[in-house]
């Protein structure tokens, strides 16, 4: 079974530490004192690996937690209220002497029961979804190096997926806020219709804090409130349109109990006309058409003295259901 683990890197020292092995890759120089498989292991990585190491803490609970890690396993680090970075175990060695070259030392301990990573990269998955997956309270975070005790499953990857998954929700909430903070209402909209509807707003709140930690108050309640009236624009288009696509009518019941459509923008038109109302630039479509219109052979066009929408497909001219563009 593959394991997951979760690392608070947030005090500054574990901070630093980070920049120094996470944010970038060791020099297998710096490596030298591991045994003779660990470095084998460490060269097989093409283009290097990243080190991370923890103190034994107290009565060695770290200790205990580190002897659980199996190459394969994965590891979530913790700072900002989410988690902003993976990487994968590929390799575990107790041994002081590295890990005080790497990191120094901190009241007399060093990092010492250190492992070697491959595949770190940036997922910045926010906590409310990760929480749920885990069966966790919505609100907690990780206090200290643990080892998620939780069966993900034992199909290969399976853990590998839990991550892909959750960091598109995260990816997805960043593009709302800069898009937010950009002032594009928009794409903010689209932006978090694509997170779905699981996250209640109470949540979403609490994410968009997390994500913005660094903004000043002022400004992270002025994203918070852009993103939620656009929010629920886009839940009362949908409602207008009965949840069916403008352009064919197509919708799908879910598993919910709600139809299934999209929020889609126009976005030649967001740029040409900075002041144009929110809800004109926003369509109601199904997936086929959606993705159509984003990537090609889809255009739209609207007549502004019949108040008539037509969808341009393939040089074809079709009228689009309207009940909310110039209305
Ligand atoms: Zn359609």
């Amino acid at each position: 079974m593959t394991n997951l683990f979760l690392v608070p890197t947030v005090n500054p020292r574990a901070r630093e530490n980070f920049e120094r092995t996470i944010r970038q890759r060791v020099p297998l120089a710096d490596l030298s004192g591991l045994t003779p498989a660990s470095l084998a292991a460490a060269r097989s990585v093409r283009g290097g690996v990243w080190a991370w190491g923890t103190k034994p803490g107290r009565n060695d609970i770290n200790v205990r937690t580190w002897s659980a890690m199996a190459r394969g396993d994965w590891v979530l680090f913790y700072f900002d209220g989410m988690f902003p970075f993976c990487g994968r175990v590929v390799v575990r060695e107790h041994s002081p002497a590295v890990a005080k070259r790497l990191w120094g030392e901190d009241g007399g301990q060093t990092w010492e029961y250190l492992y070697l990573l491959d595949a770190v990269r940036q997922v910045d998955i926010p906590r409310q979804p990760l929480n749920e997956r885990l069966d966790y309270e919505l609100d907690s975070y990780p206090r200290g190096f643990a080892r998620v005790n939780r069966n993900l499953g034992d199909a290969p990857g399976s853990v590998e997926q839990l991550l892909e998954e959750l960091s598109g929700e995260g990816h997805q909430l960043r593009l709302a806020i800069e898009a937010a903070k950009a002032g594009n209402e928009m794409e903010a909209a689209t932006a978090l219709d694509r997170l779905g509807s699981e996250l209640s707003m109470e949540q979403l709140r609490r994410e968009i804090d997390a994500f913005a930690s660094s903004e000043p108050p002022k400004s992270r309640k002025r994203l918070v409130e852009s993103l939620e009236r656009n929010r629920k624009l886009v839940a009362k288009l949908k409602k207008l349109y009965e949840g069916k696509c403008q352009c064919c009518g197509f919708t799908f019941m879910q598993n919910n109990g709600h139809p299934y459509c999209e929020a889609a923008h126009l976005k030649p038109m967001a740029r040409r006309e900075a002041n144009i109302d929110v809800k004109d630039n926003i369509f109601i479509l199904c997936p086929n058409h959606h993705k159509r219109l984003d990537y090609g052979g889809m255009s739209i066009e609207f007549d502004a003295v019949k108040k008539k929408l037509y969808a341009v497909i393939d040089g074809r001219r079709k009228q689009m259901e309207n009940r909310h563009i110039g209305i």
